[in-house]
């Protein structure tokens, strides 16, 4: 070691180095040693040295014969996805969702309950402790392999302090949920806003993979932002960074449950939809299911419905490329999941109100990582920030 070399540095370096190793084999699995050593710069003997220890532990695998440039064909590694779990928690406006994910954040098993309008915490806290509960005791009797529990909730959320500031659906607030369920579970609990969570599955495995930059919408009953800049969250002054919902579309409008007036949400999210469905003269009850099957049998006065609701979100859209100029801007949700006609109409109106010359250079996808994106985004909160605890252990 040099003589310049602060105690403990060497540590560090291996510290960091495995993480490195970690990640590029979880992003580019599977993969071998030889790739590993030339994409990260690092010796053939390090990369060596260090996936040893992983595959000591378990942490990662061998699995195929990569090809071979002449010589022996290389071993491929890859993580083992059963070598650790994490619960993953997914508070949303109208469903509670807990389930167990595998290190590759599939899912193994799912309990769900219908949430309400004003429901309590303490009430929901309950079912979500309970549902936690049944689901280690059936699934994870060796709870030393529960790595953490990710939470990914409605609402305005301080990451930091994992406390969800204020959810308007439910009229919480500040509630420090990390403490709650570190109290309760003794494992380290991560608690970060629903559709960040959701930014965070699509840059691990959808569109984001490839990009550094992009920004993520959410709508279904609300509508949410996450902007990703170097692959990471940007948060604004106090975790509030992303409230696209509430940006004003009209100066006289619709009393939000913000509390002000005019919000994007007011006229562009399921509940505006429901709201549009009512003046047109449907009388039947409307959730999202039974938007997407009227839309389907030709119902005119939902598809004008969800048409004017596309709209919206279009000039809203439209708001953020004339600001932000991004390259990709990725949407997902409820109202996308399984409407062609909705996404179609907001592109029409994100195409007439932007700068054309900022339009051209911008592509809105819809998410690829489905239903369950918000599910695995909250696992990889805990991944995240896991692989760091994992690497602890490796080095200690
Ligand atoms: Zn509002």
């Amino acid at each position: 070691m040099k003589k310049n070399m602060i105690p403990g540095s060497f540590q560090l370096m291996k510290k960091i180095n495995t993480g490195l190793v970690l990640d590029t084999i979880r992003l580019y699995a599977p993969i071998s040693r030889v790739e590993i050593s030339k994409m990260l710069n690092l010796t053939p003997a390090t990369v060596t040295n260090i996936t040893a220890e992983l595959l000591k532990r378990n942490i990662i695998i061998e699995s195929d014969f990569g090809k071979s440039t002449g010589g022996r064909k290389p071993v491929l590694l890859k993580i083992n996805p059963d070598s650790y779990y994490v619960i993953a928690v997914h508070i949303g406006s109208t469903k509670l969702r807990v389930s167990v994910m595998n290190m590759e954040s599939e899912i193994i098993c799912s309990l769900t309950e219908k949430l309400y309008p004003n429901m309590e915490f303490e009430k929901v806290k309950d079912i979500m402790i309970d549902f936690i509960n049944q689901l280690i005791k059936e699934y994870l009797p060796e709870k030393n392999k529960i790595l953490g529990i990710g939470v990914a909730a409605h609402g305005l959320v301080d990451f930091n302090n994992g406390t969800i500031t204020f959810a308007p659906n439910f009229g919480w607030k500040n509630i420090n949920l990390r403490e709650i369920l570190e109290r309760e579970f003794d494992v380290p609990a991560f608690v970060d806003r629903d559709v960040r969570a959701m930014a965070m599955a699509e840059s691990w495995y959808g569109e984001g993979r490839e990009v550094e930059d992009f920004i993520c919408i959410k709508v279904g009953y609300g509508i949410g932002a996450a902007f990703i800049k170097d692959k990471q969250q940007l948060r604004g002054a106090s975790d509030g960074l992303g409230e696209f919902g509430h940006m004003k579309v009209e100066i006289n409008g619709t009393k939000c449950i913000c509390g002000n007036y005019g919000c994007l949400e007011n006229y562009a999210s399921e509940r505006a939809i429901v709201r549009y469905a009512m003046e047109n003269g449907y009388r039947d009850e409307l959730d999202i299911e039974k938007i997407h099957e009227e839309v389907n049998k030709g119902n005119q006065k939902i598809i004008d419905a969800v048409k004017k609701a596309g709209f919206y979100l279009g000039l809203g859209i439209s708001n953020l490329i004339n600001i932000f100029n991004p390259r990709l801007i990725v949407i997902g949700g409820d109202l996308i999941d399984i409407n062609d006609l909705f996404f179609d109409e907001l592109l029409l109106s994100a195409k007439n109100y932007s700068l054309q010359e900022l339009f051209q250079n911008v592509n809105i996808k819809r998410t690829q990582t489905g239903k369950d994106a918000i599910t695995k985004g909250a696992a990889l909160l805990v991944l995240d920030n896991l692989f760091d605890s994992i690497q602890k252990e490796v080095i200690s």
